[in-house]
């Protein structure tokens, strides 16, 4: 039987991307040939990048907005770097929300000055700053919508006047949001759409090409945009997979459809957790993450009995990350409402037994 997987990322995927990807890798498109050994190049594969391309547009209603969806290699962490190296001409503004914005930042200071505009480190992160002031004369404004290890995410997006760029990682396709506010969104696929291996960047074309600096080939986005995904050799099976699971989002509904599960879903588990005297829920409440539901047990409670009840109702992944502690149930879209009803039970089980 399969487990119920709250991984963090590499995460859950649909069992039906699971199934047409495996045939894939034996016969692809019934060519006799696997999709890992045909040229990137061939017409069938061509069309999977285009597909996908077309998919991302589509789902974040971002199609002929002069938007350009891209799947690179290298982890959102290039991402890191990339948007930096792109985008700032001397100085760029950083919304510091946790241990990925907090290495974004440091990237970037590799490429000029960067204000810190504000940051939730005083309380290890368990909170959205609120109220901070973008300075009008930074070339950008990054921030971080969802903070995969500390569980909190950001509600709403200040309207500013600079090019805004997103780190979407572990929420993109997750919930309704007025995407054109975004000039650069990237996302590494491993936690809400596909395998580890490629990153999607969707970017508005006319931010590009405003630095003097010369940029190399491969970190230059104008470069991947012209090439259509297809400089070098892109990661050809990752992004297949990803295709099929913003395939699988698109039939389900789209983002509205799974927006609607996906609250369910963390309405249950916070509701547990809040209710259950034997946890804490680590997020401040109205920061709370949909996806990344961050908890601990209560000073003395009974963890090995916890970890073993968990462990035979075959829940997989709930430990929490070592700069939180605790547990973190990760809650990506392509996890059923089934699971959690599970982990809950766990949990209520747990209180009986205790
Ligand atoms: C996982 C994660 C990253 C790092 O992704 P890599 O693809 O491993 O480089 C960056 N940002 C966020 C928000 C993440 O969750």
């Amino acid at each position: 039987m399969k487990k119920h997987n709250f991984s963090a990322g590499p995460c859950i995927l649909p069992q039906e991307v699971l199934q047409q990807s495996s045939e894939a890798i034996l016969n692809f498109n019934n060519s006799n040939l696997s999709i890992i050994e045909i040229s990137h190049r061939s017409k069938d594969f061509v069309a999977v990048m285009d597909r996908a391309s077309a998919l991302a547009l589509e789902l974040l209603g971002l199609e002929n907005k002069g938007y350009k969806a891209i799947f690179l290699q290298g982890g959102a962490s290039t991402q890191f770097l990339m948007t930096a190296y792109n985008l700032m001409e001397s100085k760029a503004a950083y919304l510091n929300t946790g241990t990925w914005a907090s290495k974004a930042l440091k990237e970037a200071k590799l490429f000029g000055e960067v204000i810190e505009v504000a940051s939730s480190k005083d309380q290890n992160f368990n909170y959205i700053p609120k109220n901070y002031a973008v300075p009008s004369d930074a070339d950008y404004f990054h921030c971080t919508s969802n903070n995969t290890i500390f569980g909190t995410q950001i509600k709403s997006f200040q309207s500013i006047d600079i090019p805004m760029v997103c780190d979407m990682s572990s929420d993109i396709f997750s919930r309704q949001l007025d995407f054109s506010k975004f000039d650069l969104i990237y996302a590494g696929a491993q936690k809400n759409m596909g395998p580890a291996g490629t990153t999607l960047v969707v970017v508005k074309e006319a931010i590009l090409g405003k630095v003097t600096r010369v940029i190399p080939s491969m970190l230059d986005y104008r470069v991947h945009i012209e090439k259509e995904s297809m400089f070098n050799t892109p990661a050809v099976f990752a992004v297949y997979v990803s295709m099929l699971t913003l395939e699988w989002l698109k039939n389900l509904g789209g983002i509205s459809a799974i927006e609607a599960i996906n609250n369910k879903k963390s309405a249950l588990m916070y509701g547990e957790i809040d209710r259950n005297p034997l946890f804490t829920g680590f997020a401040n409440k109205e920061d709370r993450s949909h996806m990344n539901a961050t908890f601990n047990l209560i000073e003395g409670a009974n963890q090995a009995l916890f970890d073993e009840l968990s462990k035979v109702a075959g829940i997989n992944g709930i430990n929490g990350h070592r700069s939180v502690g605790g547990y973190r149930a990760s809650m990506y879209n392509a996890l059923p409402l089934e699971s959690v009803e599970v982990l809950v039970n766990v949990m209520k089980e747990f209180e009986r037994k205790s």
